[in-house]
């Protein structure tokens, strides 16, 4: 089917995500026929860099050969069977390797699909917590100033981006925000650490006085992914685990952007040295292949639902929960991490991606806060216009790059088997594409 048909077809029948789809009457949507290791492979057999990882997703490359073997082999043992009173080596296998990588601190593994799920998992699981402990009243929750937590009703609560939120705000029960640790706004003189503890003195103030009616607090740990790559000190997740125990509110980590090596560690707790009473995955746990989410949790939270009772049990389900071939994805995509040494290769990689926009945009008139953690990097862009990510996203294109800014600003998070030509091909491409957006 040559392309232009196809693009048709698909404004004609698909509603696109995140899209105002009367903007594609100017926007031509590309079409994918093929992806290989970093790359997309449009219909005209142009290649694309994949510098985003397509949404977060991909970690080891598209059309992996080991996760695409795990899968053929998956595929004709068994491909789906339901979880409840049923259950498969898959997800068994998944569930104590996970467990294992927190040190059985997180034992318990609870199974969604996407990440939006896995937040309203996490939320419901904590309210209901309090509630088997006798204390019904700690249903709130608060989250960070432009947290992002997912776009489903419940997720929405804990999600602090108004363009995502403003339309619905009557359908949300909206929690409470706190102020973010943003390192960028660090005053004159003031470090990231400094940064962190006055934000985590203002959680301190709002717990104080609403710990009596607060289930948890949910932080993207480190970096908030969806309201622009916004980085911040370790010292905030320490401090937020210290006032969470002090205060009885649980800590919900939301990993599913952040987890799987991301930031350098494969959880991005382990940096801050603490562990959440409940952590969400998804994105990158299936290697970017099939939707998958979890959430992990204490064996005191698992504990507090052990009963003899049906109402103190979390009656909570999806179809597809611990679906055996995302989670075969998932084993392979954990046989990479422990065959190939990953987060040790990574390191290498991502300081030479800091040396190469340093080069390009560490004195850049256009580039502002050039940051990075792990796997991730990011710079603003001052004074741009209402248009400037569709303009920067349509140069790096015609650069091979595949980069798409979030408001003004530019973030990297590629997959984890780019190479140094590579990498040096996607700064190249943004530096270009900075000229002309
Ligand atoms: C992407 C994301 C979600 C939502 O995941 P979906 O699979 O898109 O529903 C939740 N939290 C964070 C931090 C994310 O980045």
């Amino acid at each position: 089917m040559p392309a232009p048909f196809l693009l048709d077809r698909s404004l004609a029948s698909v509603w696109h995500p995140c899209t105002q789809m009367k903007e594609h009457e100017q926007f031509p949507l590309v079409p994918i026929v093929r992806g290989e290791g970093p790359w997309l492979i449009d219909a005209d057999g142009r290649r694309l860099l994949d510098g985003i990882s397509s949404w977060w997703v991909n970690l080891f490359g598209h059309c992996n050969p080991r996760i695409n073997a795990a899968l053929r082999e998956q595929l004709d043992t068994l491909e789906h069977a339901m979880l409840a009173g049923f259950t498969h080596e898959p997800v068994v296998e998944l569930s104590e390797r996970l467990a294992a990588l927190t040190g059985h601190r997180l034992g318990h593994a609870f199974y969604a699909s996407d990440g939006a799920s896995a937040t309203e998992i996490a939320l419901k699981m904590a309210a209901h917590y309090w509630r088997n402990l006798g204390r019904a009243d700690k249903t709130g929750f608060v989250s960070l100033a432009g947290s992002y937590h997912g776009e489903t009703v419940g997720a929405l609560a804990v999600t602090d981006v108004a363009i995502f939120r403003d339309a619905y705000a009557p359908l949300v029960r909206a929690g409470h925000t706190v102020p973010c640790p943003d390192a960028r706004s660090a005053s004159e003189g003031e470090s990231a650490t400094d940064v962190a503890r006055r934000a985590a003195a203002a959680l301190e103030a709002h717990l104080e006085q609403h710990h009596a009616t607060t289930a948890a607090l949910i932080v993207e740990p480190l970096v908030q992914g969806a309201s622009g790559m916004v980085m911040y000190d370790p010292e905030y997740l320490r401090l937020a685990r210290a006032l969470c125990d002090r205060y009885e509110v649980l800590l919900v980590a939301d990993e599913i952007a952040v987890g799987c090596g991301r930031t350098g560690t494969f959880f991005a707790c382990e940096q801050a040295g603490i562990w959440p009473d409940l952590l969400c995955l998804s994105k990158g746990i299936s290697g970017g292949y099939l939707p998958l989410s979890l959430v992990l949790s204490t064996d005191t939270l698992y504990q507090a639902f052990y009963a003899d009772t049906a109402s103190r049990a979390f009656l909570h389900s999806h179809s597809y929960t611990g679906n055996p071939l995302a989670c075969r994805a998932a084993l392979a995509t954990l046989d990479i991490f422990a065959e190939d040494d990953v987060l040790k290769t990574n390191r290498a990689r991502s300081a030479l991606l800091g040396r190469l926009l340093d080069e390009r945009f560490g004195a850049h008139a256009r580039a502002r806060h050039l940051r990075r953690r792990g796997m991730i990097a990011a710079f603003d862009v001052p004074y741009t216009q209402p248009d400037f990510p569709r303009r920067f996203f349509a140069a790096g294109m015609e650069h091979g790059v595949l980069l798409r800014p979030i408001g003004n600003t530019v973030y990297f998070m590629p997959p984890y088997v780019v190479d140094a030509d590579q990498l040096t091909q996607l700064a190249d491409g943004a530096l270009a594409a900075l000229e002309k957006a």
